[in-house]
């Protein structure tokens, strides 16, 4: 079948929930995916920070078929040993105390907000608590992430939300405060938002919030959802300033490309919040999405993943930032490390378009921001091919723009 009879049959067949590019994947090849026509593009979305280690990676694949043959899913009734084993490695590399497993990111956001709610509930016993979160952040699109999402276009249609969710805006410590009542059991945000537009949390924010939090026993929610698994240089961003949140959840890269995601917390809410008959999930932690984590660390340290995205990361600040200052179409750079948005004064979407046909993968956070997440192996030679794509792409829609 032809891409052009695939898309029209997946349009008569799928709900339409997302405006598709025109491509039908078919395979991957580390930094590389290809279509069923067997074109070639330069991935630099990794499927949503997704495929950190790159597609087709024999080790990791070799891991996940073993499991597949050993055993995929036991229910949360019985323990597992890749449930353990996962568990161990996240809370030595992350130093949190206890780790929950969920298929997805919202979900891991759903628990931290039974968490948050359930750890005020057992101070006070009152069921009127508040969440701060932050305008522009996304968590995901179940009732309560969508909840604390502060784009009010992803919410409206779906009101009411899980209520008593307040909005600040990241890195105006000011507005936090002014939101925090004795009702406040959490503030919640992404270390760097993602979808709202590549925005890092400042250092000084992060300190003011969790100095806010500590002062008040409120709950520090991180969401490391996309910034996370290494993307900013260190395994969690946070950890990049030494403020550690009370409760952190993860997701995308922490499978690689199994669906996974996790809800992590100290021991003070760990002690005294969710308790057994409080949560669950049937597929969370099974033995496969465990058996993947397990992979995707180990691989990590063996292939010095970390030290890549330091060093290539800084070498993709550069590029971009050369590339902003000689392109009055862009504004600004925004990001760390592998994480990185490019803001434009117009559109970025002619420009992701044109960089597909040339067989380079981007995508958007925002109507005018190129967001690029490649995959954490890439090297620089990608990177330099990627500028020079999106530079002819600028040119061209320059040229488009005159006639
Ligand atoms: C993707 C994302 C989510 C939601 O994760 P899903 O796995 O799509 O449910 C939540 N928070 C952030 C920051 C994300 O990037």
């Amino acid at each position: 079948m032809s891409m052009k009879a695939y898309i029209d049959e997946a349009e008569s067949v799928l709900l339409h929930t997302y405006n598709r590019y025109p491509v039908v994947l078919d395979k991957g090849d580390g930094v590389y995916l290809y279509d069923i026509d067997g074109k070639r593009y330069l991935d630099f979305a990794s499927g949503i920070g997704v495929f950190a280690l790159g597609y087709h990676n024999q080790e990791y694949n070799d891991a996940l078929k073993a499991q597949i043959d050993k055993l995929l899913h036991t229910s949360n009734y019985y323990y597992n040993v890749p449930a353990i084993e996962a568990a161990k490695k996240l809370k030595e590399i992350s130093g949190m105390d206890r780790v929950f497993f969920t298929n997805s990111g919202a979900e891991a956001v759903e628990g931290a907000i039974k968490a948050a709610r359930k750890y005020a509930y057992l101070k006070d016993g009152k069921t009127d608590h508040e969440i701060i979160a932050m305008n522009h952040s996304f968590h995901g699109r179940t009732m309560g992430a969508l909840s604390v999402t502060g784009t009010p276009k992803y919410r409206e249609a779906f009101e009411p939300g899980i209520g008593n969710i307040r909005f600040a805006d990241l890195n105006d410590l000011e507005s936090v405060l002014c939101r925090i009542t004795d009702k406040t059991c959490a503030v919640l945000f992404e270390t760097v938002q993602g979808e709202g537009g590549i925005h890092p949390v400042s250092e000084e924010f992060l300190r003011g919030v969790k100095a806010l939090c500590e002062e008040r026993d409120i709950l520090l929610i991180l969401d490391e959802i996309q910034c996370g698994m290494g993307r900013t240089g260190e395994y969690f961003a946070w950890q990049r300033y030494g403020i550690k949140p009370d409760i952190m959840v993860s997701a995308k890269a922490l499978g690689c490309g199994v669906p996974v995601g996790a809800f992590l917390m100290n021991e003070k809410v760990g002690a005294h919040s969710l308790a057994a008959g409080d949560h669950g999930t049937t597929y969370g932690g099974n033995p496969f999405a465990c058996a993947a984590i397990c992979k995707v660390f180990e691989l990590y340290e063996k292939n010095g993943v970390l030290e890549n995205v330091n060093r290539v990361g800084t070498y993709l600040e550069r590029c971009l930032d050369r590339l902003a200052k000689t392109h009055e179409e862009i504004i600004e750079r925004r990001g760390k490390g592998l994480m990185q948005g490019l803001e434009f004064d117009r559109p970025a979407a002619p420009y992701i378009s044109a960089a597909l046909e040339k067989g380079l993968i981007l995508i958007n956070a925002g109507p005018n921001i190129i967001r690029l997440l490649p995959p954490l192996v890439i090297g620089e030679a990608e990177v330099d091919q990627m500028i020079g794509i999106l530079e002819e792409c600028i040119k061209q829609e320059r040229q488009t723009a005159k006639h």
